[in-house]
């Protein structure tokens, strides 16, 4: 690509990936030119880091404790998270959980009926003396002595859920309890429903290498050293060092290092333009036909020659359609598809002109940020001399349903007696007979994170003595399956609620001491369920924006490439370096 102007739309992780690899591709002296836009006052999506002053009532010790309200951990495997790292310099904010920390080796389940919490053997003779061992020990035999089963063959359209692919190999009882707890942790999913090509690929890698059996393809994997990864070069510097013997790993200040270090160094590239809390309101292929043009809800419209997509399918499907709606070319013809679900509030329309543009970016040249001088009227001599055409809808934007997450921080005050045993936290299974109905008639918990134990470096302790007993800050989440928490966190009962289930969970005979902080954050359609099927439609979706939009634009995050910090980072790194 020679020098090229690219407008990224949506600033979460992966937009921002985006624009940061990019701008490293193409610095301000290449002459190319990069316009992220994001919607909201903020970037980061829906990474957000907080600090808040916390004190005890009775005994007046302070601390300034840190609350994730999106991700809060990060695995050491994601390269791509590594090379950020390194290239942001934010090693010595790096916090890592050693592999033999109790926070790493200590992870639990809550079994309906069972008093208190379970402990996941982390070791063979732990797993002897476990009450899972009855499920564990024939899941793992079963699996083992697999012949000629069927295997997944990653290179058909093949796919099955989570929880089918892991009653294929370990039995039901094992995928309802294992299975759907850690798809409660990571997608807050139903595991009958999340598609286990799209979510574990190197299960399916591991099944086809073990000839059916997943325990055979994993030893095999070990006895060969096989080496995973893509053959990629990743620049990560000593941060790799850093990474050995780590189980997960934050920041001091939190997840939001990443996304504000990556934002600052945006905000120094001459080149770059950052629109924010101005959200794209319509999207068309720019009047010359080789480009693009967005137009935001206040209608500054940006030309350029490539775009980058990187907002939540649905809402790019809301996008686009709004934007047909807006077409003279299209109005007659568009209506909503059936099934779209997405019920968000409609678009703005864009008011022109918009005064204060040119003068905000001072862009000039074949790149162009302009007032629109109303709509399709625009003088002969202006590089918008016609209507510009919308771009085609996609397919599949609205395939996946998104879970929704309540996800609320408690801060306890110091005490003798501990809250919760030390350890990264617990997960909740599915309940044996399916999620109550009608969704929304529980306080539907998927898990709690025992935050203090894993990162308590995260937290500052305003006290002198440092010996003296600290606050102890947990994360509950709550819906995803369950539907909307009941009592609803607006309602009295939920705190009392919240606070004897927890209790129970944590096999206290007393109340809980009451907190001094509790923040209840409510985050909407927030994770994608890449459904059974995911991996084939979305090859179909890039197909078709090749064939439709061109080769100059992509689409990318967490609803295409995978939810995780890893995958949203490796979406945005990859589009800049491909496209
Ligand atoms: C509660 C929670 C906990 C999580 N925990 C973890 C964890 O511990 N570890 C982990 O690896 N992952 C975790 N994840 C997953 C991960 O954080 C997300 O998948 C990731 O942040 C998604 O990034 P994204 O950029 O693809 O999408 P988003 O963050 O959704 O960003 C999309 C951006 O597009 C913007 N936008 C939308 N419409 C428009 C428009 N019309 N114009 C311009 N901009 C627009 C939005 O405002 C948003 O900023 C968690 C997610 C949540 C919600």
């Amino acid at each position: 690509m020679g020098s090229p102007s690219v407008t990224i739309v949506g600033g979460g992780l992966s937009g921002l990936s985006a624009a940061f690899h990019l701008s490293r591709r193409f610095p301000a002296s290449s002459g190319a030119r990069i316009t992220l836009v994001e919607k909201s006052n903020r970037l980061g999506g829906w990474v957000k880091s907080e600090r808040a002053r916390v004190k005890d009532r009775y005994g007046g010790r302070q601390a300034d404790v840190l609350l994730e309200s999106g991700p809060r951990t990060l695995r050491p495997a994601s390269k791509a998270i590594l090379e950020l790292i390194h290239l942001l310099n934010l090693t010595t904010s790096v916090l890592t959980v050693p592999r033999t920390a109790p926070a790493a080796r200590n992870r639990f389940l809550h079994i309906s009926g069972a008093r208190g919490l379970t402990k996941i053997p982390g070791s063979l003779p732990s797993l002897l003396v476990s009450p899972l061992v009855k499920i564990l020990v024939p899941a793992i035999l079963a699996d083992f002595r697999r012949r000629n089963g069927r295997v997944l063959n990653t290179s058909q359209a093949n796919d099955e859920s989570v929880d089918a692919f892991l009653t294929r190999h370990f039995g039901s009882e094992f995928a309802q309890v294992f299975g759907s707890a850690l798809i409660h942790g990571i997608y807050a999913a139903d595991s009958r429903q999340l598609s286990i090509r799209a979510a574990f690929p190197a299960m399916c890698r591991l099944e086809e290498n073990g000839k059916g059996s997943i325990v055979r393809g994993a030893i095999s994997d070990m006895l060969s050293l096989t080496d995973t990864s893509e053959g990629l070069t990743y620049h990560v510097g000593d941060v790799a060092q850093l990474m050995k013997g780590v189980s997960v790993y934050s920041f001091r200040d939190g997840m939001q290092t990443l996304t504000d270090a990556m934002t600052n160094y945006l905000k120094q590239q001459q080149n770059v333009v950052i629109v924010k809390g101005d959200g794209a309101a319509a999207l068309a292929k720019s009047t010359t036909g080789d480009g693009f043009q967005v137009t935001t809800e206040s209608g500054k419209e940006i030309v350029s020659s490539h775009l980058i997509a990187a907002m939540p399918l649905p809402l790019l499907h809301r996008l686009l359609a709004h934007s047909r709606s807006m077409s003279p070319e299209t109005s007659q013809s568009t209506s909503p598809p059936p099934g779209s679900t997405h019920n968000a509030a409609p678009l703005r329309r864009p008011s022109f002109p918009h005064p204060a543009l040119s003068l905000k970016t001072g862009i000039r040249g074949r790149y162009m940020v302009q007032s629109h001088a109303g709509n399709s009227a625009s003088s002969p001599s202006s590089p918008t001399t016609s209507t510009p055409s919308p771009v085609p809808l996609l397919p599949h934007l609205l395939a996946n349903p998104s879970s929704s997450v309540t996800v609320v921080n408690i801060v306890f005050p110091p005490s003798d007696k501990p809250i919760h045993p030390d350890g990264f936290g617990y997960l909740i299974p599915r309940p044996q007979q399916g999620y109550p109905s009608p969704p929304g008639s529980t306080l539907g918990m998927l898990g709690t994170v025992f935050d203090s134990s894993a990162l308590s470096g995260q937290d500052i302790s305003i006290c002198a003595d440092h010996r003296s007993p600290k606050f102890t800050k947990v994360t509950v989440m709550l819906g995803g399956p369950y539907g909307p928490p009941s009592p609803a966190p607006a309602s009295p009962d939920f705190l009392p609620t919240l606070l004897a289930t927890l209790q129970e969970h944590l096999g206290h005979d007393q109340p809980l001491p009451e907190p001094c902080l509790v923040r209840v954050r409510e985050h909407q359609d927030c994770i994608p369920t890449l459904t059974v099927g995911h991996v084939e439609r979305m090859a179909e979706l890039r197909a078709a924006v090749k064939e439709k939009w061109g080769e100059n634009a992509v689409v990318i995050g967490a609803s295409i490439d995978g939810v995780s910090v890893g995958d949203c980072i490796e979406s945005g790194r990859r589009a800049a370096l491909e496209l």
